[in-house]
């Protein structure tokens, strides 16, 4: 198969951590018999500093006509005080707009070997598999009116919540096609005692359900579910939400299962996928070397199984990853005392390694699924 991608390294530590997931691809490509196509283009800081436009139409256009997208981080302290359209994360947000990318997917999975790296117990967080499934164009963050109105010290501010059941419709389907290749488990996330939106969210919610009756569906709301994610997050399969919700949930699911820099996402349901770690361009560590690209490698397996359907290399790159931490592998951010930190580049190394090591088993599961 060819994988044609476009890079958008961006600022700080994005382009370090992107270098190695791209390494990572090329490894799992020759090892699985793909072609890999791909061009590098600017955006955020990086792109106002080449073209003042922290998307330039290039780079759209690039992003457009090509498999997939990967992208590191956009953020530069040196851009902070420009007007907002000519910040680096507004180059982000509209490239995610563009690409219609409505459903965004955050794993929280632990890994064995960082049992010490979550603030939570073993025997609480061992086995914690949860996939986040937050709709990324509606709601609260998108709806109009919004405005900050009136003089000093008497002013109002207004965000409109808004959701259409199309748009609930899609965001369901995607969370319980899923939920049926996973656990069959979907916990949709509201609060329908007290918005409207939600109330609209579970009656949609529950009429798709229906369409996956191998699917078992539970409504929770919003607080509660925020404190069983911390009692019993192995409770959790796929969790299903809005905008806002969403945003707040999977930051602390991933805050649940450890480090930063090992959280993927993928922003899928558009023409292009766009895959990207969770962590920001780290501008106090970009330039030495020492950033995780972790993170960064699990976003390319998502982007290989989620935008060209290749399980056997996604999962290849994923034991990769789990191998190498279990071997002791730790960037400065995992070391913790008991462990000698190696760099970015040699953590991506190792994974290349073990990916190419698993050549002749990744061949028979290729064989095997064809
Ligand atoms: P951040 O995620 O960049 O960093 C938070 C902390 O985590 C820092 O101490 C950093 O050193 C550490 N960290 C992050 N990723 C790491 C990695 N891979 N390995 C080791 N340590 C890592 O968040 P921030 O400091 O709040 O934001 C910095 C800039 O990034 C800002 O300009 C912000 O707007 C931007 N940002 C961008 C994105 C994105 O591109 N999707 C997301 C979040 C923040």
């Amino acid at each position: 198969m060819l994988i044609n991608l476009t890079i958008l390294g961006g600022d700080g530590i994005g382009p370090e951590v992107t270098e190695q997931a791209v390494l990572v691809l090329q490894a799992a490509a020759d090892t699985f018999g793909h072609q890999i196509q791909l061009q590098r283009k600017p955006i955020g800081g990086a792109a106002l500093s080449a073209a003042n436009d922290p998307l330039p139409g290039d780079t759209l256009q690039a992003c457009l006509s090509s498999g997939a997208v990967l992208l590191g981080a956009v953020g530069n302290p040196a851009f902070d005080h420009n007007p907002g359209h000519l910040r680096p994360e507004a180059g982000l947000l509209r490239l995610r707009r563009e690409l219609g990318a409505y459903a965004n997917l955050r794993p929280a999975v632990f890994f064995p070997a960082l049992e010490d790296c979550s603030p939570l117990r073993p025997d609480v967080v061992r086995g914690t598999d949860i996939m986040i499934v937050r709709e990324l164009l509606g709601g609260a963050y998108f709806g109009q009116p919004r405005s900050i109105e009136g003089a000093p010290g008497a002013r109002v501010a207004v965000n409109t919540m808004r959701y259409g059941e199309a748009e609930i419709e899609r965001i369901a389907r995607v969370a319980f096609d899923l939920a049926m290749k996973r656990r069959r488990k979907v916990s949709s996330v509201d609060k329908a005692n007290v918005l409207e939106c939600s109330r609209l969210w579970r009656e949609v919610v529950t009429r798709i359900g229906k369409d996956y009756p191998g699917v078992k569906l539970g409504h929770q709301y919003v607080d509660s579910a925020a404190m069983l994610l911390v009692q019993r997050p192995t409770d959790f399969d796929v969790v299903l939400t809005e905008n806002m919700f969403g945003d707040i949930l999977s930051d602390q699911a991933g805050g649940v299962v450890g480090s930063l820099g090992l959280l993927a996402s993928a922003s899928i349901g558009g023409p292009v996928g766009l895959y990207e770690p969770v962590h920001g361009s780290a501008p106090d560590i970009a330039g030495k070397g020492i950033a995780n690209p972790l993170g960064a490698i699990l976003s390319a397996a998502m982007l290989l199984r989620h935008s060209f359907h290749l399980e056997a290399e996604a999962a290849c790159v994923e034991s990769a990853v789990s191998g190498v931490l279990a071997q002791g592998a730790r960037t400065a951010d995992l070391a913790g005392k008991a462990h000698t930190a190696i760099s970015t580049e040699e953590m991506g190394r190792r994974v290349v390694e073990a990916v190419r090591a698993s050549a002749g088993t990744g061949r028979d599961r290729t064989e095997r699924t064809a």
